[in-house]
């Protein structure tokens, strides 16, 4: 089969040997003489599996002890409605960043439950470029409360590489398309979550990260598949979990172990986004609209000048074996989503078909 890079947005690429990986041990999981997807949560060698799967990812991303790591169901959208729920008794005014479309909708998600404010940091500069404030500027009040951030919007391409320090706030972070993809402090987050469909592997299962304090004030009455304090106290599993998933993200987490951690992602990340905005940026027949300081790492926007050969460009690449290219329909033009599990050679085959179609139709 010929080589095909997968740039699509999540369900995303997985690295191939974890594929083959999954292949190899379908049948047999682990000689339990089951599949995975047939294999009981609560079977021994499942229940050893889950624990030396948490343990690999906080070694991974440094977690310290004061923090819990629930493994959930619902996605991140289900941790919208969890955050609230879970802390609406004490924090009833709780702060949200609108950075754009995911943060929004954390933000209205939260308005069922408490009474949450909106701050909008995005800014239009006369080129239609956005631009993100700086966290000093940030109007936050003085309020104690939890602040809810979304550090990269998968749909715009937007990622918020400073982590926000502010007086008085629990900072919240919906890190769904960022996870595992640089390091970062988490003693400075109260919770951070992650759906798993794009660093960490098939859709099924949801990080959180959340302080022990947190965590034990959390409102026992919350519904009990949201409830963190159950979900801690059954070893997430208060229900069936994805067995699948989290076998999954466990050989993603191995792999990244393998490649030498976050340092070494953090530094091919960086080179695959540099390789991508720079000949963004040296051509006018494409066009990405975000400040340079926020061009995401992991989701990489752009429209070609001329619209109407958009389509033309997402079926002719799909010939060229470059799959998932289609931008999100809220924005249109093209999304290259480019997480841990693309390879350098997926970024060169882009960008020399990129110049293909640019010298054929400019
Ligand atoms: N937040 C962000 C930043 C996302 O990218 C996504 C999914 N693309 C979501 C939330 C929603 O995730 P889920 O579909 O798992 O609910």
């Amino acid at each position: 089969m010929a080589i095909v890079y997968n740039f699509n947005p999540g369900p995303s690429i997985l690295p191939k040997i974890v594929l083959s990986e999954i292949k190899k041990n379908f049948f047999n999981w682990n000689d339990s003489q089951s599949s995975i997807i047939e294999i009981s949560h609560r079977s021994q060698k499942f229940m050893e599996y889950a624990v030396q799967v948490e343990k690999d990812l906080r070694f991974i991303l440094n977690i310290p002890n004061n923090y819990y790591v629930l493994f959930c169901h619902g996605g991140a959208r289900g941790q919208f409605s969890a955050i609230p729920l879970n802390l609406k008794h004490k924090f009833t005014q709780p702060e949200y960043i609108h950075s754009g479309y995911w943060s929004l909708c954390a933000y209205q998600e939260a308005k069922k439950y408490c009474s949450p404010t909106c701050i909008s940091v995005r800014k239009i500069l006369r080129n239609k470029v956005i631009s993100i404030q700086p966290v000093k500027e940030w109007k936050v009040s003085s309020r104690h409360t939890y602040l809810h951030y979304c550090p990269n919007e998968t749909i715009e391409g937007i990622e918020i590489f400073e982590e926000p320090v502010l007086n008085n706030k629990i900072i919240v972070g919906d890190f769904s398309s960022t996870i595992l993809s640089r390091k970062i402090n988490i003693e400075k987050y109260g919770i951070i979550y992650a759906c798993a469909q794009k660093n960490i592997g098939p859709a099924g299962i949801t990080v959180v990260i959340i302080r022990d304090d947190l965590l034990m004030q959390s409102n026992i009455k919350s519904p009990s598949i949201l409830n963190y304090k159950l979900l801690m106290k059954s070893n997430s599993m208060l229900n069936t979990p994805s067995v699948f998933s989290w076998y999954v993200a466990g050989l993603v987490f191995k792999w990244i172990k393998n490649l030498g951690g976050l340092s070494v992602i953090e530094k091919n990340n960086k080179k695959k986004a540099k390789l991508l905005y720079q000949y963004l940026n040296s051509t006018n027949f494409y066009k990405n609209y975000i400040i340079p300081s926020h061009q995401s790492h992991m989701n990489v926007t752009f429209h070609l000048k001329e619209k109407k050969l958009t389509n033309l460009f997402i079926d002719t690449a799909e010939k060229y074996k470059l799959l998932g290219l289609k931008g999100h329909s809220l924005v249109g033009g093209i999304r290259a989503s480019i997480y841990n599990a693309m390879p350098i050679e997926g970024i060169y085959h882009l960008i020399s078909f990129m110049k293909y179609f640019e010298e054929k139709f400019s």
